[in-house]
This record gives C-alpha cells, structure tokens and sequence, in this order.
C-alpha cells in the first residue's frame, strides 16, 4: 500500500479528494482524528461550480434529496427593507444547481459515496497526524491515537496531501512562522431553528451589515415535521475587536451578539431618543439589556 496516496483529513475536502482520485485510478487511503464521523455544523451553500465537481462525480440526485435547492438571494436592510433579489444556480442560467446544505449531511453523501466505492478499509478514524517526512522515493505519516494519545505504526504512501481543515497540522509544519490566520474582524455565530417555509421558501437571505450586525437566515433541510415546516440555518455576524478563536464545535453565548451596547449606542444615533435606553446603563446583564431595547431591532 505504500504507492498510493495518504489524504490527511476526511472531513469535505478530503472524501471529495478521494472521490476524485478514485474515478481518476488512483488509490488513496484517509486518516482522520475524529474516532467516529457525525451530524457535525450546520448549513452550508454549495454554488454552482462546487455542484459541478460534486455532479461530475454523480452525486447530484442524491444531493438533492436532502438539500434545499436554492432558488434566490435576498437582502435586506436591518430594518427590513428590500435592497435587491437575484436568482441563483439553475436559475440564474447555470448549469448546475446551487444546494443550501446541512454539512452534516453534505458528509454523509460524500462518505456514504466512498464507502460504496472504494470501502472501509481505506477510511482511519482516531488516527490524528503530526507530522509527515520526505525522503527520495516516498512519504511516511506519524500519526497518534486521538484519543489516548499513544504513538500508532507510521504509514508509509507515495504522497501526502493535507485535508486537516483550517487548524491543519501539516501546515504549521511546512509553514512554522506562518502564525495563526488574521483574524477578519468579524465573528460569527450560528444556530437552526424549525420554521414554516418564508418568501420563496428557498431564498438565501441576508440583513444588515457587519458594523451593526448581520443576519444570513436559509433553509437546510425540507419537510421535517407533519406541518411541512424546514430546518432553518440562521448565522449573527458581528464586526467586533473581541477575537475568539475559530472553533466549529465551542458553545455561544447570546451575549456576545445580541447584547452588544455598542449596537445599541449606533442604534440611538438613528432612532430618536427613547426612555429605553436608560437601561443601557442599569447594571443588569448585557443580555437583559438587548432585550429591554429589543424594539428598536429588527424583530421589533
Ligand atoms: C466539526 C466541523 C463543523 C463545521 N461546520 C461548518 C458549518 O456549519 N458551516 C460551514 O460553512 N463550515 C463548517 N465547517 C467547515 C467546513 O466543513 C470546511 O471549512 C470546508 O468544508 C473546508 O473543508 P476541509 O475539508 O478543508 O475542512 P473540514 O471539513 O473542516 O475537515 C477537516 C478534517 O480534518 C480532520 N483533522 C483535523 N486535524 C487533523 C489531524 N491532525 N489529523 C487527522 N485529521 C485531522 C478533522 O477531524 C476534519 O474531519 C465545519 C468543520 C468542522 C470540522
């Protein structure tokens, strides 16, 4: 097994990698350091030329059976105003559709794909890399078990190819003064909810903007319940200097985007002046606070 091809990673980019090699003939074999693959994240947008990939390799029927199929973009202002709409994928001419996905099962179509196709035996969950050496003919990988720690046998392949996300091992190793990734300024949270389908019932929306906050809200998942209602990806995206460290998995806190008082203050430079804001400054939690002065958001 030694002359083929270790993919690091079998998160999104790794299985449609290994896809990829396996239509092209090329064996490959994937480690991951998760010990089991699940439902992990929310929604995600694949547009048409990610569709295109993803269909070349047969996958679109099975895609659009547990996608929405994106139909249109809107925005809003954050107090509700239309600004534009456009169509999207197919129709907006393309030739491939554009797909709002829940990354849990967008995973499950690309793994369900590679174990019909090349099967289990070349998949390695628990296996976490740390490092990988070159010599004149081939790669060896030094993997550790995930879990315990322990130091498991070095795979030996023709090559090595890093699919381990944006924390990637193998690129603080080729990259050692690279530092961590700039912080945008911006951060992000995200949720879903279950909701009755809204405006085309496939629309990618987006209110607001960074400095006062954003909202992007699109269905991921049709018909979950009796009443014929979605699941509903919502994400808060907050311009702010309070960097957290990007993590898929950290739990969030409401305060951090809805209790921000500097929203608040640009607010009042907007609105009149109202009795409201004095709870701006009563000493009850950030939380309580947003949500005395809620009116003057959008839902209000
Ligand atoms: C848990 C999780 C949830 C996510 N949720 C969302 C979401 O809701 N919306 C969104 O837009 N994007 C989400 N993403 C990110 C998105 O999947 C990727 O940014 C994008 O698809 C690029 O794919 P990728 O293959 O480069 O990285 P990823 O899909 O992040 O896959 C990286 C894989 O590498 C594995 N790995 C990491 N380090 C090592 C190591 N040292 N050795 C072996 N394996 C390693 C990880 O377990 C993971 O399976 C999520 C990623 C993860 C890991």
């Amino acid at each position: 097994m030694s002359d083929d091809v270790i993919i690091v990673g079998g998160g999104i980019g790794g299985l449609t990698l290994a896809l990829k090699l396996h239509q092209a003939g090329i064996a490959c074999r994937i480690y991951d350091a998760a010990p089991e693959i699940k439902s992990v994240g929310v929604g995600i947008n694949l547009l048409p030329h990610a569709t295109k990939e993803l269909a070349e390799l047969g996958l679109e029927d099975a895609l659009s059976q547990v996608a929405v199929t994106t139909v249109d973009a809107c925005f809003f202002t954050r107090h509700g105003q239309l600004v534009y709409r456009e169509p999207l994928g197919r129709h907006a001419g393309y030739a491939w559709p554009q797909f709002s996905i829940h990354r849990g099962d967008l995973h499950a179509v690309l793994l369900d794909a590679c174990l019909k196709r090349f099967g289990p035996d070349r998949i390695f969950l628990g296996w976490k890399c740390v490092r990988v050496e070159q010599d004149a003919h081939a790669v060896t990988v030094h993997l550790h078990d995930a879990t315990s720690g322990a130091e498991l046998p070095p795979q030996r392949g023709l090559v090595a190819i890093g699919c381990d996300g944006i924390n990637s091992a193998i690129r603080k190793q080729l990259y050692p003064d690279e530092g961590d990734p700039i912080y945008s300024g911006v951060n992000m949270w995200r949720g879903v909810t279950r909701w009755h389908p809204f405006l085309s019932g496939a629309c990618m929306t987006r209110a607001g903007w960074h400095a006062s906050g954003k909202m992007v809200i699109y269905p991921i998942r049709n018909n979950i319940d009796a009443a014929g209602r979605q699941l509903v990806n919502w994400l808060a995206e907050v311009e702010t200097p309070n960097y957290k460290r990007r993590d898929w998995n950290r739990a969030g806190d409401i305060n951090d985007f809805i209790g921000m008082e500097v929203r608040l203050e640009r607010c009042a430079g907007i609105y009149p002046p109202r009795r409201h804001y004095s709870g701006i400054s009563d000493g009850r939690s950030g939380s309580a606070r947003a949500l005395e002065l809620r009116p003057h958001y959008a839902p209000g």
